[in-house]
């Protein structure tokens, strides 16, 4: 078995794995690379053949795990890309999305490098457009958990990561050997998704490292410090601004403030969605009762939506996302971008954020480099769409809603690997330097996989 990483090898995104085992060449996620300095890798060429792999194996449908789809498709590859039902449907919003996006930014800089407001070497093309998405969506394949694929000589079983909907590691077993590759692992304190399944016994594992030097606070101490916040705002009677990803973190949060204002922890305050994508991934959500813990499955199965708090309503159209503007009264808005970089979230930063009745609650990583990170830094001025803008608002960081693995989750998801070798990936080497010390003081070998480098596994 031969791993050659072309992504997620020493950072977080841009998961990319090829494996060569049993004749076959399989591709384990295409995703792209995000945030500050790394985009430029998204252009490079592939350290392998492009036309010679014979399928890729999606495990989650992040965009940092797909979003390099439609460039392989670009770049000629024709064969299957096989992932659960969920992945590919969060696959194909997520990739219109990122396409629309790119499109977006490319007509932006060309339109200020005609001013001469930039240069123009500024001015990129896009990685791919929706064309190229349309390209790729029809060569998915949907697999069942748990049911294994044959692939001539290699034989690949999806089973629940419990990250986000839809997630999935890999067992891949041929006359080679057995690797397992993690993807990304949920949190097993989360009360949303199921608990990853324990892998396999095998020759290697592949695994995720993001949170490889941490423990995360607990649940139930995260969600103390987010009603308390809640219930002070409404208090005051200020808007409630949460700023989140479309994707798993908006429908957590929908949960506890359905759990909080039912229990009456919570005034039953109105819940505004601001994201004509949260809007579908919950609904995506609400069709997949198998990915959930007992709990969320029991609600589904009386018909209750666990993700529909009392008061819900969704703003899809961008003229119910301005009437948001003009809220006086008490409301707790959920909008993104996740890291305030771009989207509705914006708008409404730019209306409330000099308001010292608005809390703006922070639920989700913030980047260096971006808005988010500035305001949780403590800014009193922030600039948004070219205005100045004075930080009145109280802004509120609450840690803990990870659905990521944190060290503990880790270790016991790799209890069973037993002696297995372990390859470490989607890390910072800092961390995976930490986590290779760990593993080794339980007398494990750990490898903090480079990109582009080839390794024999096992
Ligand atoms: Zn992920």
């Amino acid at each position: 078995m031969r791993l050659t990483s072309a992504g997620a090898a020493g950072t977080v995104t841009g998961s990319c794995h090829l494996i060569e085992t049993g004749g076959r060449r399989l591709l384990v996620d295409c995703g792209m690379f995000q945030g500050f300095g790394l985009t430029a890798l998204n252009r490079e060429p592939f350290p392998f053949d492009v036309a010679g792999i014979d399928a890729v194996l999606v495990t989650h449908g992040h965009l940092d795990h797909v979003g390099r789809l439609p460039l392989l498709v670009r770049r000629g590859y024709r064969g299957p890309i096989y992932a659960t039902r969920a992945t590919r449907e969060i696959a194909q919003i997520i990739l219109l999305d990122a396409s629309k996006l790119q499109m977006e930014d490319h007509e932006r800089r060309l339109r200020r490098a005609r001013e001469g407001r930039e240069g123009e070497n500024e001015v990129t093309e896009p990685l791919y457009l929706p064309g190229d998405v349309s390209n790729t969506m029809p060569l998915f394949r949907d697999v069942d958990f748990e049911r294994p694929l044959e692939l001539g000589g290699v034989n690949v079983t999806w089973r629940p990561a419990g990250h986000i909907l839809g997630s999935a590691f890999l067992e891949l077993a041929s006359a080679d050997g057995r690797l397992v590759a993690s993807g990304d692992l949920g949190n097993r304190e989360g009360d949303v998704h199921r608990d990853p399944v324990l892998p396999s016994p095998c020759d290697a594992v592949l695994v995720e490292t993001t949170y490889g030097d941490r423990s995360h606070r607990t649940l139930a101490a995260t969600l103390a410090e987010f009603e308390a916040v809640v219930a002070r705002a409404a208090a005051e009677c200020g808007v409630v601004l949460i700023p989140t990803f479309a994707l798993e973190r908006a429908q957590n949060v929908l949960y506890h403030l359905k759990l909080a204002m039912e229990a009456g922890r919570i005034p039953r305050l109105p819940v505004i969605v601001d994201s004509p994508m949260a809007a579908r991934m919950t609904r995506l959500y609400e069709e997949s009762a198998n990915d959930f813990t007992p709990e969320i499955q029991a609600l589904l199965a009386r018909g209750e939506d666990p993700f529909e708090p009392p008061g819900l309503s969704y703003s899809v159209t961008a003229e119910d996302s301005r009437r948001i503007n003009a809220l006086e009264e008490c409301a707790i808005v959920l909008a993104g971008s996740g890291m305030m970089t771009g989207g509705r979230i914006l708008h409404h930063l730019k209306h409330h954020l000099s308001n010292e009745a608005t809390s703006v609650i922070v639920v989700g990583y913030q980047a260096t480099g971006t808005l988010g990170r500035r305001l949780v830094d403590g800014a009193k001025r922030v600039k948004i769409h070219g205005r100045e803008i004075e930080v009145m608002a109280r802004i509120h960081t609450i840690n803990g809603f990870s659905a990521h693995a944190d060290q503990d989750d880790l270790l016991a998801w790799l209890e069973p690997t037993g002696g297995a070798p372990v390859y470490m990936v989607h890390g910072e080497p800092p961390v995976m330097g930490v986590f290779a010390r760990v593993l080794a003081a339980r007398g494990r070998e750990a490898v903090a996989v480079e990109r582009g480098r080839a390794y024999e596994l096992g």
